[in-house]
C-alpha cells in the first residue's frame, strides 16, 4: 500500500532539502529564507452564476521570490487548488527562473472552481473579480501571471482588459504574458512548453546516456494529459519521427501499438470533450498510461502521478516532466536506482516560461517577432540549460565535484538530474541575495 506523504509542501521540502545536502558552502540561515514563499496573497470574493445565485470564490496568488525580477507564474481553476499546492508552485517558478536565466522571481495562482462546470461568461467574471481583487499584487514590474491548468490566453486577454481599465495610461500589455497575438502576444508562446519539451528531450537524447535511444525518431512516447502542453508536445515529437503509443486526459487513456494518429485524436476530442473511445484503440486508465511499455514518458497533466506505488512498475527509460511536480519523492529514489533518467520539471517545461519572457520583451518595445526568432532563442535557452545540468550530474559521477555532506561528513551518492537542476538554480538564487544585500 502506498503510504507516502503527497503533501505539496513536504514534498516540496524533500526536493529542497535533498538539493541542499550538497550545497555545504551555502549558510544554513540563508537556505532556511530561501525556502520561505516572500508574500500569500489570499481573497475571497462572490461571483453572481448564470443561474442567477451567487457563489463565494477562494483564490491564491503567492510570491515566494524576487530577488532576480518580478514574480512570474501562471494561474490554474480547478478544484483541488490548495494555498500549499500554490505556494510549492511558486517556488518552483523561482527555481525555474533561475535556472533558465530569465530576470523574473517566481509567483502562482490559483482559483478553487471547477472550470467544467462553469461557463465562458461565468469564467470571465472570476477572473475580473480575481483581478480587481489583486490589482496591486500584480504589475508589469512586480508580478506578471500567465496561463496554467484551465486557464488560456482567453484568460490572459480578460486579465489585461481588467488590469488595464484600472490603470490607465500606461503600457499594460505586460502585465501578463500568454495573451493572444492580437493583443499582443508572443508568436510561439502557447506552443513553447510543448516544443520546449521537445527541445529538452532531443539535447538530452544527444548525450547518449541511453544506448537504446540517441533520437527522437523512432522512439514510442506515452503521454498522459492532452491539453495544451500535452497535445503540443505529441505534435511536436510525431514531426520527429516519433510513435505516440498512449495519450490520456481527465477521463483516461487510449492505447496504439502502431501509433496514434494525432489529427484523428484531435477531431475526435474536439467531438466527444474527451480521448476515451477513439476507434482503433484500446482504452486504458490513467494509471495504466503511466506504467505502459514505452521509452520516453511525458507527464503533461497534473502532480504526484508517479509515486512510490507505481514507480517500480515503470518501463520507460526517459521520463519528461511536461507537468509541474509529476513525480514524487519516493519515486526519484526508486527512478534513479532502476537507471530512469528524469528530465525534471524546472528543466522540461521551461519553455513556458522562457517565451513569455520574450513576450514580455517584445511588449516592452511594441514589437512582434517571427516565430522562426522566438523558436530559434527558445531552442538555445533550452539546450544551454540541459548542458549546464548535464555538465555538472557529470562532473558529480566521475568525481570531479565533492559530495560528502558538511554536517555528517557522509558520502553522497551521485545526485540525480532535478537535484542538479535544483541545486544550480538555488545557488545562482542564494548568490543574487548576498550581492544585492538582502542576506544581513
Ligand atoms: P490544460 O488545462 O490545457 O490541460 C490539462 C490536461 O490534463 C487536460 O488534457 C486534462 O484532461 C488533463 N487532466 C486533468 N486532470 C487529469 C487527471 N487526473 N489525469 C490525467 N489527465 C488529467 O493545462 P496545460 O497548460 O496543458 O498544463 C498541463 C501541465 O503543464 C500542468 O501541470 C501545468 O502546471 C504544466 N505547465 C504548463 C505550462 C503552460 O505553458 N501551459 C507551463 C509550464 C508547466
Amino acid at each position: 500500500m502506498n503510504k507516502e506523504n503527497l503533501d505539496h509542501v513536504v514534498i516540496s521540502e524533500q526536493q529542497f532539502d535533498r538539493a541542499s545536502s550538497y550545497m555545504d558552502h551555502l549558510q544554513t540561515g540563508l537556505v532556511d529564507f530561501l525556502k520561505q514563499p516572500k508574500r500569500i496573497n489570499i481573497s475571497n470574493f462572490p461571483v453572481e452564476l448564470d443561474d442567477g445565485s451567487v457563489k463565494t470564490f477562494r483564490c491564491y496568488r503567492v510570491i515566494h521570490n524576487r530577488v532576480f525580477g518580478p514574480g512570474k507564474g501562471g494561474i490554474r481553476y480547478h478544484p483541488d487548488v490548495t494555498e500549499e499546492e500554490v505556494v510549492s508552485l511558486a517556488k518552483l517558478m523561482t527555481w525555474k527562473c533561475a535556472l533558465v536565466n530569465v530576470p523574473f522571481g517566481g509567483a502562482k495562482g490559483g482559483v478553487i472552481c471547477n472550470p467544467k462546470e462553469l461557463s465562458t461568461n461565468e469564467l470571465r467574471r472570476i477572473t475580473r473579480r480575481f483581478t480587481s481583487e489583486f490589482f496591486d499584487v500584480i504589475g508589469p514590474y512586480t508580478d506578471i501571471p500567465a496561463p496554467d491548468l484551465y486557464t488560456n490566453e482567453q484568460t490572459m486577454a480578460w486579465i489585461y482588459d481588467t488590469y488595464d481599465v484600472m490603470n490607465p495610461g500606461k503600457n499594460n500589455q505586460l502585465v501578463v504574458t500568454g495573451k493572444p497575438i492580437d493583443l499582443g502576444g508572443s508568436y510561439g508562446r502557447k506552443e513553447a512548453t510543448g516544443q520546449g519539451c521537445l527541445y529538452v528531450t532531443e539535447r538530452f537524447l544527444s548525450k547518449r546516456l541511453i544506448p537504446e535511444i540517441d533520437e527522437i525518431a523512432g522512439t514510442r512516447v506515452a503521454i498522459q494529459g492532452f491539453g495544451n502542453v500535452g497535445s503540443v508536445a505529441a505534435k511536436a515529437f510525431c514531426r520527429q519521427g516519433a510513435k505516440i503509443i498512449a495519450l490520456s486526459d481527465s477521463e483516461g487513456g487510449i492505447y496504439a501499438e502502431k501509433g496514434l494518429n494525432l489529427d484523428e485524436v484531435i477531431a475526435f476530442k474536439q467531438e466527444h470533450s474527451c480521448v476515451v473511445g477513439m476507434p482503433g484503440t484500446l482504452t486504458i486508465t490513467n494509471e495504466e498510461l503511466i506504467t505502459i511499455d514505452c521509452d520516453v514518458l511525458i507527464p503533461a497533466a497534473i502532480s504526484n502521478q508517479i509515486h512510490a506505488g507505481n514507480a517500480n512498475n515503470i518501463k520507460a527509460k526517459l521520463i519528461v516532466e511536461a507537468a509541474n511536480n509529476p513525480t514524487t519523492p519516493a519515486a526519484d529514489i526508486i527512478l534513479q536506482k532502476n537507471g530512469v533518467y528524469v528530465i525534471p520539471d524546472i528543466v522540461a517545461n521551461a519553455g513556458g516560461v522562457t517565451v513569455s519572457y520574450f513576450e514580455w520583451v517584445q511588449n516592452q518595445a511594441n514589437e512582434q517577432w517571427d516565430l522562426e526568432v522566438v523558436n530559434s532563442k527558445l531552442k538555445k535557452k533550452m539546450c544551454q540549460c540541459v548542458d549546464t545540468i548535464f555538465k555538472r550530474w557529470q562532473d558529480f559521477a566521475c568525481g570531479e565535484e565533492k559530495i560528502t555532506n558538511k554536517e555528517s561528513g557522509e558520502q553522497l551518492e551521485c545526485p540525480d538530474f532535478r537535484t542538479v537542476a535544483l541545486l544550480t538554480a538555488i545557488e545562482r538564487v542564494a548568490k543574487a541575495t548576498l550581492l544585492r544585500g538582502i542576506w544581513p
